[in-house]
């Protein structure tokens, strides 16, 4: 039997009922990125002022931050230098993307 098409909107509709809701996000200070850690970062930023990766110096448009080098959702260390280092935020920005398939190891230490 035939059938007529659907509008845009109707195949919208169609998609968003049969899709997965993502779980609401967590905040940053469940997630460990409480006043400690960003009295840690600036402490760490000081000592290591250059990105490990691209050894930029960061400025406004790409600041530095610190990572964890193993995630803290895969059991990494918070507030350990062994486990931090500096990352300006595109490689940081790279480094999470691509973690999320397989990982990528430090080129620090
Ligand atoms: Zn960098």
């Amino acid at each position: 039997m035939p059938t007529t098409p659907k509008s845009y909107a109707q195949l919208c509709r169609q998609a968003n009922a049969g899709a997965v809701k993502q779980a609401p996000r967590v905040s940053r200070s469940k997630r460990g990125y409480d006043r400690r850690w960003y009295k840690y970062s600036k402490l760490y930023l000081a000592r290591n002022p250059t990105c490990v990766r691209c050894f930029h110096w960061g400025d406004r448009d790409n600041p530095l931050v610190v990572d964890h080098i193993v995630p803290l959702s895969q059991g990494g260390t918070n507030y350990d230098p062994s486990n931090s280092q500096t990352l300006c935020r595109r490689c940081n920005s790279v480094k999470a993307r691509t973690e999320d398939h397989r990982g990528v190891p430090s080129l620090q230490g």
